[in-house]
Order: structure tokens, then C-alpha cells, then sequence
């Protein structure tokens, strides 16, 4: 917590903590000013000045100053042609490794403004496709409600990956997660709260929850073993929910049993959970009969339980 001379403050008026912003930004001979450069040249304490005012923008507005975030879309050329831009949101696409790429992506990591091309192409998503790229798996915007379901998938696909916690500084870097920190925060409080959450919706045995009900259910019918003539009746679901899934790579190390790859060391790395005793044969969806495979391994064992059969 940083020390504010809040007397000292108090006695400034509007105008003093605007002219000194203007002295600064002057100083610095720029156009606008981000509150850690006014910090190191400035009389007053920036939160001081933006709480003042309402925001920091606030106080730039105030000054005649440019705002910041116009600032950064200014550094963004004008893209004359539809190619040469898609061409460069491919090039993004390909640096983060993806198969999209999405706008504040594109901001960060593109040369090119966006805005018109967004228009003629009815929207981000319109312009991916146009690029020949997939969608963001995420719709964006401030209306947009996000499940509960749809961030611990997410929260369990990075976890996956890194084949550990994956931690707050990742979330804000951008480019392991759909979607930004933000979403994550707003939606449960903070980053830490977010990862409470979903480590006790893994932790929970509760299938009344609203969101475990949406999961395509497989019913549990009786199978007929036809080689002896068995009728087989399970008291498990074929179906591995998300829950079960990540307990058992959980346990399994987020790596293959069998040959020990993860995701982690290996991103072409693809782990599976496997029935150890197969459920069409009667093995049930059980934490002790199953395992975590990479999918080559998972395919030589499907090869071999059909010479089986
Ligand atoms: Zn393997």
C-alpha cells in the first residue's frame, strides 16, 4: 500500500493536479501520458489525480491530453488491402500457435487498425473466417454471460496443458486462455477465487448442480456380450465428465501411463482417459479403472482389444 500525503492532497485544488499534468506531459513532449510516467515526473500521486477526477483517462481529458487507449489504436497503421491484413492475422495466428486469434490478440501482436475491416466483414468473427481462421470459441462484448461450465473448461484445458496450476501472470499475458483474465475475475471476484471455484466444483460429487445437467448424458442400457452370450448391465456411464476426467490426469501426473509424454514437455502431446478394463467387455467408469493415455498409446491399445475380440 503505497503512503498518500492526503492533507497535502486536499489542499490541492483541480486546476494545480491539471497544470502539473500538462507540465509533464509537456516534459515528456508526448501527446498523453500513462500514470507511471507521470509518476516518475510528477508532483502528486497519479491514483490521487485519477481518483480525483474519476478515472486517469478522466484527468488526460481534462488536461487536453490524449487517452491512452487512443493513443495505442493510433500506433496501428491503415491496412490498404483485405490480403495483406488477413495476411497478418494469419502471421499472429501462427506466432501464438493458434487457430484464431482474437481481437485484443490482434491488437497486441497485429500492425493494422481494424475497426473498418471489422465493419465491412459484420464483425471479428466475419473477418477470422474471411482470413481463413476459425472463430474465437468465445462470443465477446460487456453482455456477454459466461458459464460456469464454460470457464472450468477452460480453466481445466490450460491446467491440462501446463500439466499444473496455471497461475494469474498467465491469465494476464494473454495468449493460453480464450479469454482474458478479466472475464475470470469479474465472473468469481478475483483469480484466486476463480481457482477456488473450480477446484471445488472437481472436488464436488454433486450431479444435481445446474451445469453437470447440460452434459450430453449417454444412457445406461444393458449390453449383450455376443461372443458368450453375457448380458452385461452397468451401473456407470460410458460418458467421462469433466470432473472425472481431470481427477484421474490429475492423479496420473498429466501424463500417459504407458509412455510418459505430457502436454507439458510435448504440446502435440493429446492425453485420453482410457476404460482399463474396456466398458464395452463391462468395465464401469470408475477412478480405479481409469487411466490417462496419449492418444498414440490409447490407439495401440483400441488396435490390440479388436485383435482381442
Ligand atoms: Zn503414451
Amino acid at each position: 500500500m503505497e503512503f498518500v500525503l492526503n492533507e497535502y492532497h486536499r489542499n490541492t485544488s483541480d486546476e494545480e493536479l491539471i497544470a502539473d499534468v500538462k507540465r509533464v506531459a509537456g516534459l515528456l513532449q508526448q501527446e498523453s501520458l500513462t500514470q507511471k510516467e507521470y509518476k516518475q515526473h510528477g508532483a502528486y500521486n497519479p491514483a490521487t489525480i485519477a481518483r480525483r477526477f474519476g478515472t486517469w483517462n478522466d484527468a488526460l481529458k481534462k488536461a487536453g491530453l490524449v487517452l491512452e487507449r487512443v493513443k495505442l489504436y493510433k500506433q496501428h497503421k491503415y491496412c490498404e488491402s483485405d490480403e495483406a491484413f488477413f495476411e497478418d492475422i494469419r502471421r499472429v495466428a501462427q506466432q501464438l500457435g493458434k487457430s484464431f486469434v482474437s481481437r485484443n490478440e490482434y491488437e497486441e501482436y497485429g500492425i493494422y487498425a481494424s475497426g473498418i475491416r471489422q465493419k465491412k466483414y459484420k464483425g471479428w468473427n466475419g473477418l477470422l473466417k474471411a482470413a481463413g481462421l476459425e472463430p474465437t470459441p468465445f462470443r465477446t462484448g460487456p453482455n456477454r454471460k459466461y458459464t460456469n461450465k464454460e470457464i472450468f473448461e477452460e480453466i481445466e484445458r490450460v491446467w491440462i496443458l501446463l500439466g499444473r496450476q496455471p497461475k494469474y501472470i498467465e491469465a494476464r499475458n494473454g495468449g493460453l486462455f480464450r479469454f482474458s483474465e478479466t472475464v475470470l475475475c469479474n465472473h468469481f471476484g478475483s483469480w484466486r477465487k476463480a481457482l477456488e471455484a473450480f477446484v471445488a466444483y472437481i472436488n464436488s460429487d454433486d450431479d444435481n448442480d445446474k451445469d453437470s445437467q447440460t452434459e450430453p448424458t449417454e444412457t445406461i442400457e444393458p449390453l449383450t456380450n455376443n461372443a458368450e452370450g453375457i448380458t452385461i448391465r452397468h451401473k456407470t456411464n460410458r460418458n467421462i465428465d469433466l470432473r472425472m476426467r481431470f481427477r484421474v490426469m490429475a492423479r496420473d501426473h498429466f501424463k500417459c501411463c504407458k509412455c510418459g509424454k505430457s502436454p507439458a514437455t510435448d504440446p502435440t502431446v493429446i492425453l485420453h482417459i482410457d476404460h482399463i478394463y474396456p466398458w464395452a467387455k463391462g468395465g464401469e467408469t470408475v477412478m480405479e479403472n481409469l487411466q490417462t493415455l496419449c492418444s498414440e498409446c490409447n490407439l495401440g491399445k483400441s488396435d490390440l482389444l479388436i485383435d482381442n475380440e
